[in-house]
């Protein structure tokens, strides 16, 4: 049967878009191939990332530009979540704790301090706090600290603490009831995809499928098959795994550093488990491997196929290695996640948010922590800074490091506008609905009165 649309993958970017198409378009056939058994066990699940609903509040290496898109689709995350709570209370999709980033020393705080006056008014519930207030919110951020230590906070009360594995198969439940007629396919890996005149022919483990549109949202695979049907060409990746350390309850809610505007990953953070509260993980690492998948080590030539065998990447990787930040703060990573001397040297940087915390009260989180497909520009020689989006012919491919999953609907969202477009707009999206279920009023919330709202613990 020819489908008019199918996606590949079943993390959370590809089943958002399964459920914005199923609940606000007419399109008649869509599908959904994922290679393994479940939906949301690769990057999605929730061992293998932080947990965080990112709004940019707190992320400090954000500018205001990027930090006004990232809420723009966290709040629909957010309003989705909400809903389903409201609606099925018993399926924990989330928690909600209190969300902080710390500056410790002068210059952290006098940089926080300046970027509070722009990113303020974005965020009306973040407030700027004293030390006083800090230990009330999280006493053992002041326990044992030198007390002529500066320190500066920007809290809120909307830290969204997600399994965003639960959430994609919230996505699919829901799905599959507006539509029972989906075609879903779970272990069927694609192997190929090609152009077959006017449409696409997918080849996989478990036989040929074809589609009018294709939408690939399988991680960093994306760049191999985009590269595959030519591409995607002047992209590379540099898989970034993050590892966590977990120790007991010693933090309310989610506590995170100041990044360094340069990097693209977030800054080392203590968080609560979404499924249990009374441990408190922190990381993540940021440390290159050569695999598209952590702990799935077939792919690691499927990475150097993505990678490409030429002098671009090459060049673009010591060009990107060469700047000292960079370079300082890989190696620094690289031995977080050496046994034995690791947990000493990440300790020092738990301790600047827990600073009487011992040794033996953490331990390193074995298999928990996946791998960020960061994009390496080899025109520009760069690293970007978040996920990236290929345009094709009536094909579009998603690559999604963090905060992927936090932008998962605003992603489906665009998405399903170019899928109207490559189906020459024969059916309707509900525009009108969509924004009506998914988007805040938050601009009717006089900004007065949002400004008050307290911590709760
Ligand atoms: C350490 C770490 C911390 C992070 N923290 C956060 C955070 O706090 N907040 C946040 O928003 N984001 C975070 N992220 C990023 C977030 O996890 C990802 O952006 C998000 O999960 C991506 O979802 P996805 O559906 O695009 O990819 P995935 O969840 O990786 O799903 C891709 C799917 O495609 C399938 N697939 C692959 N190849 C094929 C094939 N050939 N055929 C069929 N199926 C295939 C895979 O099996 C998989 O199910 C973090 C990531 C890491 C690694």
């Amino acid at each position: 049967m020819k489908h008019d649309v199918l996606i590949v993958g079943g993390g959370v970017s590809g089943t958002a878009l399964l459920y914005v198409l199923s609940k606000y378009s007419d399109i008649r056939s869509i599908g959904i191939i994922e290679k393994y058994e479940d939906f949301g066990l690769v990057n999605s699940a929730s061992t293998m990332n932080s947990q965080t609903l990112h709004f940019g509040d707190i992320e400090t290496n954000y500018t205001l530009e990027k930090a006004k898109k990232v809420k723009k689709s966290a709040d629909m995350v957010k309003r989705y979540l909400e809903t389903e709570k409201a609606r099925n209370s018993t399926e924990k999709l989330f928690i909600k704790v209190s969300k902080m980033v710390l500056a410790v020393g002068k210059e952290q705080v006098d940089t926080l301090r300046e970027r509070y006056i722009s990113f303020g008014p974005l965020f009306p519930n973040l407030r700027m706090i004293e030390k006083e207030e800090i230990g009330r919110i999280e006493p053992r951020i002041m326990t044992g600290r030198d007390p002529d230590q500066e320190l500066l906070a920007l809290v809120t009360g909307d830290g969204y603490t997600v399994d965003f594995g639960r959430l994609s198969h919230s996505f699919v439940e829901n799905a599959r009831r507006i539509r029972p007629d989906l075609s879903v396919h779970l272990s069927t890996k694609v192997i190929k995809i090609k152009k077959t005149g006017d449409s696409y022919t997918l080849i996989t483990d478990k036989g040929e499928f074809e589609a009018s549109a294709v939408v690939v949202a399988t991680g960093s695979h994306s760049l191999k098959i985009a590269k595959s049907l030519g591409y995607g060409k002047n992209f590379s990746i540099l898989s970034m795994s993050g590892s966590f350390y977990r120790g007991p309850k010693v933090l309310n809610g989610k506590v995170y550093t100041m990044q360094i505007a340069k990097l693209p990953f977030a800054a080392i953070h203590g968080d609560p488990e979404v499924h249990d509260e009374n441990i408190t993980r922190f990381g993540p690492t940021a440390k290159p491997i050569f695999f598209l998948e952590r702990y799935n080590y077939s792919t690691f030539w499927e990475y150097w196929k993505t990678f490409g065998f030429s002098l671009k990447p090459i060049l673009s990787i010591l060009n990107i290695t060469f700047d000292k930040v960079i370079f300082n703060y890989l190696i620094k990573n690289v031995i977080y996640d050496i046994p034995a001397i690791g947990k000493r040297s990440f300790l020092k940087e738990v301790r600047k948010i827990v600073p009487d915390i011992k040794l033996n009260e953490i331990k390193f989180a074995k298999r928990v922590g996946g791998t960020r497909p960061q994009i390496i520009n080899n025109a520009t020689r760069k690293l970007e800074m978040g996920e990236a989006k290929i345009l094709g012919e009536k094909i579009i491919f998603n690559i999604t490091p963090s905060p992927g999953a936090s932008t998962c609907i605003g992603n489906a969202f665009e998405d399903t506008l170019k899928v109207m477009d490559f189906l020459d707009n024969k059916y309707s999206f509900d525009r009108y609905r969509f924004e009506k279920d998914l988007i805040l009023p938050a601009d009717t919330v006089p900004v007065t009165a949002k400004r008050t709202v307290k911590i709760k613990i």
